[in-house]
């Protein structure tokens, strides 16, 4: 006996080769087998009449410090899509991180973070304007950064973001102060993209190959348009191309010479944010829906929100396999043409969109 039997789906599991019709026994909130159970009970027995099952999706550029901070949405503002795990990419710094442990425990998505590299985090994105999240070199306090890695295992990276507003006159002081941490503990930084200065040759230099490139595919300057060869070479040797869509860094221009050149994104991404959650970006699941209508085949898109964040960051999420959690996402995909915005104004027709059907996280089905 399972408490639920999600009969006739088309499961995709990158981790496990999976791609077949099945069913998934579900009890105490994890996976307990895939196969046939025709013959087994369960509390709830769900028929998803060969729609297509994978595990819970994870965004892994979110800003989701809600009420902590200014452009924060909530962490489960993209669960009944099926985003089952988000990670923060820099909003808190190591002066006030603190303040998202109750967050972070009352989420029902689980949550990673990235922690800023600067004391406050992003303290004054507003609408009119922003002030950098590093003013000057001693809003950066590489001890007491270290120490709030130590306390928080959540942590998974350090987000800086170079950029004409956001890291000011430093350049990539802030690069490289973030590399020399994250090579000596072992993580990641992880880095925006924005209006130079800092130019994207500058960012890349400084970034060196344990890294994660965000916003990869904008548009305008500091496009990697130039670079595609030397962020081929970088992406070989381990940087993680990620998308960041965002309200300024995702260019359809720049995705199609990108991809059509051989630099393919290692993960889908949203960049929510207050401001950006209203459109164009809305979310992961427009997101890769903007990925099917550049002609990216599903099988290709589930594995850059599922099983590379998992490889990459160190994840428990990310796999349907026996003993996981039962964070599951289920969806169709329906022919339909409608407009797909990105970030510069321009409009792609959609083929086919995803249409999100049911979420379970740990086991427990997500209202809407
Ligand atoms: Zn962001």
């Amino acid at each position: 006996m399972y408490d639920i039997i999600l009969k006739n789906g088309k499961i995709m599991d990158p981790i496990q080769k999976l791609e077949s019709k099945s069913d998934i026994a579900i009890s105490r909130g994890r996976i307990k087998a895939i196969g046939s159970f025709a013959d087994s009970s369960a509390n709830k027995v769900v028929d998803l009449g060969g729609a297509i099952v994978t595990p819970g999706f994870i965004d892994i550029h979110t800003h989701i410090m809600e009420n902590l901070t200014y452009l924060g949405v909530s962490p489960d503002a993209q669960l009944h899509e099926g985003v089952t795990t988000v990670m923060d990419a820099g909003s808190l710094g190591p002066g006030n991180y603190a303040s998202s442990r109750a967050l972070i425990n009352n989420a029902r998505s689980t949550v990673y973070t990235f922690i800023n590299l600067g004391f406050a985090g992003i303290p004054f994105f507003m609408p009119n304007g922003q002030t950098p999240d590093i003013p000057f070199k001693e809003s950066v306090d590489v001890d007491l950064l270290k120490t709030v890695i130590d306390q928080n295992p959540e942590i998974r990276g350090i987000k800086v973001r170079p950029g004409k507003f956001s890291s000011g006159e430093l350049g990539i002081w802030d690069i490289e102060t973030a590399a020399s941490v994250s090579s000596e503990i072992g993580l990641r930084t992880v880095s925006h993209v924005g209006n130079p200065p800092p130019e994207i040759e500058d960012i890349l230099n400084a970034l060196g190959n344990e890294s994660v490139l965000t916003h990869a595919f904008r548009g305008g300057k500091n496009s990697l348009v130039d670079f595609v060869d030397k962020a081929k070479n970088m992406q070989n040797a381990g940087m993680i191309i990620d998308i960041g869509h965002g309200k300024a860094g995702f260019s359809f221009e720049s995705a199609k010479y990108l991809m059509n050149n051989g630099l393919i994104p290692d993960t889908l991404s949203s960049d929510i944010h207050i401001r950006s959650i209203t459109g164009p970006c809305k979310g992961l699941v427009e997101t890769m829906n903007k990925f099917i209508a550049l002609g990216m085949e599903l099988s290709e898109i589930i594995p850059k929100v599922t099983v590379k964040p998992r490889e990459i960051f160190d994840l428990d999420e990310g796999t349907l396999f026996p003993g996981s959690s039962a964070d599951i996402t289920v969806f169709t995909l329906e022919k339909k043409n409608r407009p797909l915005e990105d970030t510069e104004g321009n409009i792609l027709y959609s083929t086919e969109v995803i249409s999100p059907k049911l979420t379970l996280k740990n086991g427990v089905f997500v209202q809407k």
